[in-house]
């Protein structure tokens, strides 16, 4: 038996083979020593394996994010079908004597490319589905990528390190938990992993030899058992066992409320990276979504989302929540989360660069695109809009101008909008100082205390040797979220933490007792916060006051 450690980023247990993820570029090599014919039989397995993935991938999506949501992966099925595309593949075989891999990328790239350059906006979104399709045909006749990412078996992925793109695209039912060499507990693939639910340690020194070991992924221990002793995996069963009737108990709280014992009640939404965790969402009982990170609509693709390609995607959430509130952060790309086609210069603190809101305000027609597509999916249900790495009333202003002139001008286009609430994310050291100021132009304040956590205590939250220091219980946090429910309920505004502190049940008390209007958290702690609330008393002095001391 082998032990390796790291750190956790879910309390949680899994058990499976290890599965190594190598980012290999997929080498096509493209004359073939078969003949055309038999190519072409090599495409068709393919292409057969390609729909079987997307039945499943449909199969699930169905089960999580309902009918509409799953379309997509029809519309892939279709595609890989589609007479034109197989034609295109099998000319090029014959023509050019081709392997399979070369000529499915090469049509790929050509179908993309034409898609791109037509007027439609729905026509040019299907340039990034035939790119994908694509890119799954060549992982399954490589045995690379993504195909290979997701086998037959379900499996703890081993990885030198994960986008949080390639975290939202993984077939989840495959993914048993991940281990990762590089990554950092507070980074986007750590939040995205913790909200699917999912198992990982990242910082794992791991030996690539271990592929296809039997292996335990402990959580609570920050560690992974390679080739576990049989009486150890006899434990950690149980100890899994257990943990499945604890959620099963949780599971009975389903529909009640979020109150405490004395009767003060508080909201707790969910948090979401994209529209395919909105079952998640429902799964686990949220009353709404306090965070759409929306920036992943765009690390999700190879150019800018069109207005039409957001506005399905905002749309089929508000849809889905049914009327309770869904506050979309806008764009918040920049920093850790990187998207080629921005071209954003190198910077030598991207952390405190162009970002967020700071890219939005100097690139209005980005900006005014992701505006336009909100506003026009707040007439389909609940929408508020909230405005990311605040440092100024300035910056409030100009944003909600921005949203003004986007809102006039649809209605001069009599396109229809429901009335949409503005809040902004206090994430900041500055935004805490000015919360009185900010709270006089908004109407509700959500604590972002991931990066407030960095910003105040000058800890980059992406660097993995600084983890022991990132302390988001430090007091100057504390007292800096008090400061900030103190404002924005002087001027009227409510306030939430949708940071992940916000689900740390070791502060609930503390929380409500400062007077927190909600809580926004990965859809897998919602039913452990509700509990962790429903046992609290407020009426009686706080067990501990971890305001005090330094
Ligand atoms: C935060 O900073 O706490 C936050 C919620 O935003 P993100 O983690 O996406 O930066
Ligand atoms: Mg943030």
């Amino acid at each position: 038996m082998k032990v390796a450690t790291g750190t956790s980023i879910l309390r949680g247990i899994a058990i499976g083979r290890l599965k190594l993820h190598r980012k290999e570029a997929v080498e096509t090599s493209r004359t073939s020593s078969l003949a055309p014919e038999e190519e072409y039989a090599r495409f068709q397995a393919a292409q057969k394996a390609a729909q079987e993935q997307l039945g499943q991938l449909y199969e699930k999506a169905l089960d999580e994010v309902g009918e509409d949501n799953a379309a997509i992966f029809e519309i892939h099925q279709m595609m890989l079908e589609d007479e034109d595309y197989v034609d295109a593949v099998k000319g090029i075989l014959d023509s050019q004597g081709a392997t399979a891999e070369y000529a499915v990328t090469a049509t790929g790239e050509n179908f993309a490319a034409a898609f791109a350059a037509m007027e439609d906006p729905y026509m040019q979104a299907r340039s990034a589905d035939v790119k994908d399709i694509s890119r799954r045909v060549v992982n399954i006749l490589t045995g690379t990528g993504a195909g290979a990412v997701q086998g037959d078996e379900p499996a703890i992925l081993m990885a030198d390190d994960l986008t949080p793109s390639e975290t939202v695209q993984m077939d989840k039912s495959k993914l048993l938990g991940f281990i990762t060499r590089g990554g950092s507990a507070n980074s986007h693939t750590a939040i995205l992993a913790r909200t699917m639910g999912i198992p990982a340690l990242v910082g794992v020194d791991f030996d690539e030899s271990w592929d296809g070991q039997l292996a335990i992924l402990d959580g609570c221990n920050h560690c992974v058992y390679v080739d576990p002793a049989p009486e150890l995996l006899a434990a950690m069963e149980a100890k899994r066992r257990a943990d499945l009737e604890q959620e099963a108990l949780l599971q009975g709280l389903k529909k009640k409320p979020n109150v405490t014992l004395d009767g003060t009640e508080i909201q707790v939404y969910a948090n979401i990276g994209g529209v395919g965790d909105v079952g998640l969402v429902l799964q686990n009982d949220a009353q709404g979504i306090g965070l759409f990170r929306s920036e992943f609509l765009y690390l999700d693709g190879d150019d800018y989302p069109a207005e039409e390609e957001q506005f399905a995607a905002y749309k089929r959430v508000v849809e889905t929540m049914a009327g309770k509130k869904v506050i979309i952060r806008t764009l918040d790309v920049g920093a850790d989360k990187q998207a080629d086609y921005f071209g954003l210069d190198y910077e030598e603190n991207p952390a405190l660069g162009y970002r967020a809101i700071r890219i939005c305000l100097t690139r209005r027609d980005v900006f005014k695109t992701q505006l336009r597509a909100i506003l026009r999916a707040s007439a389909f249900g609940t929408v508020s809009i909230m405005f990311p790495m605040i440092i100024s009333v300035r910056e409030v202003r100009d944003a909600k101008e921005i949203l003004e002139e986007c809102r006039a001008e649809l209605k001069a286009q009599g396109v229809p909008m429901g009335e949409v609430e503005i809040g902004v994310m206090i994430e900041t050291p500055a935004s805490v100082m000015i919360a009185d100021e900010l709270a006089q132009e908004v109407q509700f304040f959500s604590l972002g205390t991931n990066d407030l956590t960095q910003y105040t205590l000058a800890i980059d939250r992406q660097n993995p040797k600084l983890d022991a220091f990132y302390n988001p219980h430090h007091p100057a946090i504390l007292r800096m979220i008090r400061h900030t429910i103190e404002a924005g309920h002087r001027h009227g505004c409510w306030v939430g933490i949708c940071g992940e502190l916000g689900a740390d049940p070791a502060l609930t008390e503390t929380f409500l007792h400062m007077g927190i209007d909600e809580l926004s958290v990965s859809p897998a702690a919602i039913l452990p916060l509700r509990k962790r609330i429903r046992e609290l008393d407020l009426s009686r002095p706080a067990a501990s006051e971890p305001l005090d001391g330094a």
